[in-house]
């Protein structure tokens, strides 16, 4: 990782972050069991029924996420039995936009994730015939692109509300079978915004602290449970031994492209304001807006492009 810049700006930071499409898409779509949901409907699931037996959620909380994503026009209901009534449920052009997310959980998970078996063992682009991994490309210039390859501006956009600090203070805890398909048992909203505001720059607890919100009792929990995941390492600062210095892992650099695609749906389909947070991609110079391409063919995938495989006993 790079050294954070001289001029770290933390208001600017809290600022960009607090008001960010990331943090509030996170908010709409990214808690667990949502996300299962929306995993589920990737994989073919259409009816109630299907999603209970795999997924499970609790049969009211499904109802209610279900009916939540049909209120955001991620899902849309369509009447397949009268009496009595039945529904299958479609993703809708918007929710289709989420495929890029969808594909970076699936990525990490595989090389990160706890729950492997839950997912689809291989991925085949139909495209071009090959067993793929899904890589993060340039929409303007279509090369491959990693965070390290961007700049990141901060302009806080005051259409965007501000995030009340208080949904931080209250972690919860959730139970290993409640996440089978979830990002990863140990990767949350928080621990995604704590990861944006290192990547941001901000490496010291101090600093964690104050552009989260987060008051410092929950944050050192956080933050140790996050070391002991292995999504951060902790240091001791070289100048001051009671600094202590948190820098990313492959494993949370790894969670980078799911965070960027994330915020760019949540920011081009549900707010349809622009982020607070602005990644340039430095080689052609344009504004980053991700693309998730086939390893093989570098083409940009399409949800109907793609078969997958079941899991075979192990790694794919
Ligand atoms: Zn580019
Ligand atoms: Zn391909």
């Amino acid at each position: 990782m790079t050294n954070p810049p001289l001029d770290l700006d933390l208001e600017l930071v809290r600022d960009a972050l607090s008001t960010s499409t990331l943090s509030h898409g996170l908010k709409i779509i990214g808690d667990h069991r949502t996300a299962e949901v929306v995993l589920g409907a990737f994989m073919g699931k259409r009816r109630f029924d299907d999603w209970l037996a795999s997924v499970k959620i609790p049969r009211p909380t499904l109802a209610e996420r279900i009916k939540s994503l049909v209120q955001m026009d991620v899902l849309r209901p369509r009447m397949y039995q009268e009496r009595p009534e039945r529904y299958a449920y479609h993703l809708t052009s918007k929710g289709m936009a989420l495929y890029d997310s969808v594909l970076m959980i699936w990525d990490w998970e595989l090389k990160y994730g706890e729950q492997q078996k839950a997912l689809p063992g291989r991925l085949i682009h139909k495209g071009c015939g090959h067993a793929f991994h899904p890589e993060l490309i340039c929409s303007a210039c279509g090369e491959r692109a990693s965070m390290h390859d961007l700049t990141f501006a901060l302009e806080p956009n005051a259409k965007l509300p501000h995030d009340s600090g208080d949904a931080i203070r209250t972690p919860r805890l959730r139970a290993a079978s409640e996440s089978q398909f979830a990002l990863g048992l140990r990767v949350d909203r928080w621990s995604l915004l704590i990861i944006s505001a290192v990547v941001l720059g901000c490496q010291y607890f101090d600093q964690l602290s104050y552009v989260l919100r987060i008051g410092p009792g929950v944050l050192s929990k956080r933050l140790a449970s996050m070391t002991e995941s292995n999504l951060l390492t902790c240091e001791t600062d070289g100048d001051d031994a009671r600094r202590k210095r948190y820098r990313l892992t492959a494993a949370s650099r790894g969670l980078f492209g799911y965070i960027v695609c994330l915020a760019t749906w949540a920011g081009t389909h549900h707010f349809r304001e622009p982020s607070s947070i602005r990644p340039t991609h430095k080689s052609c110079g344009q504004p980053f807006i991700p693309k998730v391409a086939c390893s093989h063919c570098h083409q940009p995938l399409k949800p109907w492009e793609v078969a997958f495989e079941a899991p075979q006993g192990g790694a794919a």
